[in-house]
């Protein structure tokens, strides 16, 4: 597993695995077999609603706690200064960890600089060995590093051919925040995995379409962190390691790009309305 040098100095796995959407009584034994398969770096929420099975899959599995890369993220009700120093506890307390290797902020929602000096407070102790953000947009990502003493060692962003985002991408190379693509599958919504163009390009390496996806990523210095709860896909998402995809077939996964997130696009004032409708209606567990 090829890792990446963060802008602290931290090593990070490339690739890891995610737990999004998968329930808290099978996700211990799908953690489990993660790691039993070489996965090191697990990726979880407070809103995944999973941290605690996820803890209890690190004390049970044959891998010291310091070969693992465990992350998790504050949510949107967890923005501001104090609120967010109890979600870091509330997370730690989960999982059953003494510290994390990953924190987060899952939004640009609310008071996220309050939460940033609570990040940045939380990475001095020692509690946390580097910080980061998801789905910062290039504006809100440079302002955000002009107004921190710490500048964001990570930016988690939707990442997949279909929404390649060049621009975001330059602008963390320019600032050296590192990326991390998530849903790097787009969730097999919208026919990703039927691409006529990918699947001629996973044909000539002789590897499948979930694989090239994730080599297009790694190969562009971008980590990426697939879920899957089948073990023979999780196996196949971590065998990218030993090919190489031609600049051409990087150039013609390069065109197809349609801009186009797969769920929450916060560029439009309707969908950042739809996340202000959640917050307020206690009755929607999710966006
Ligand atoms: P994803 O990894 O793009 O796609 C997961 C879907 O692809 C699942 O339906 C899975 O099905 C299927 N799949 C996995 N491997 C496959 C393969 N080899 N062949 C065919 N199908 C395959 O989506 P995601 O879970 O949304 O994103 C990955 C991780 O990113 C999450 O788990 C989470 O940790 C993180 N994330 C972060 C944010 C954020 O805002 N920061 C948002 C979303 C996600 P099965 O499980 O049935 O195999």
């Amino acid at each position: 597993m090829k890792t990446v040098r963060l802008n602290n100095g931290v090593e990070m796995p490339m690739e890891g695995f995610g737990v999004f959407q998968i329930p808290e009584d099978s996700c211990e034994q799908v953690v489990k077999d993660a790691i039993d398969l070489g996965y090191r770096l697990i990726d979880t929420a407070s809103s995944y609603q999973n941290e605690k099975a996820v803890g209890r899959a690190v004390k049970s599995c044959d891998v010291p706690r310091e070969k693992l890369f465990i992350t998790t993220k504050a949510y949107i009700q967890q923005m501001g200064y104090e609120k967010t120093k109890q979600a870091f506890q509330e997370s730690l307390d989960n999982l059953g960890l003494q510290y994390l290797d990953l924190y987060l902020i899952h939004m640009p929602f609310g008071d996220y600089y309050g939460s940033w000096r609570a990040l940045e407070e939380l990475y001095r102790e020692g509690k946390v060995r580097a910080i980061g953000v998801c789905n910062f947009l290039p504006d809100r990502l440079l302002d955000l590093y002009y107004n921190s003493e710490i500048s964001p060692q990570i930016n988690q962003i939707e990442r997949h051919p279909h929404y390649q985002r060049k621009e975001d991408l330059e602008i963390m190379d320019e600032l050296n925040v590192q990326p991390q693509a998530w849903a790097p599958f787009a969730e097999g919504l919208k026919g990703m995995f039927d691409e006529p163009i990918l699947k001629e390009i996973a044909e000539k390496y002789k590897k499948t379409v979930a694989q090239v996806i994730l080599r297009w990523n790694v190969q562009q210095g971008v980590i990426v962190i697939p879920k899957s709860v089948h073990r023979e896909r999780m196996r196949e998402n971590l065998d990218i390691w030993n090919f190489k995809l031609e600049d051409a077939d990087m150039e013609r996964i390069g065109s197809l790009d349609k801009n186009c997130p797969s769920m929450l696009d916060t560029r439009k004032v309707s969908e950042v309305k739809r996340v202000y409708d959640y917050l307020n209606n206690p009755v929607l567990t999710s966006l």
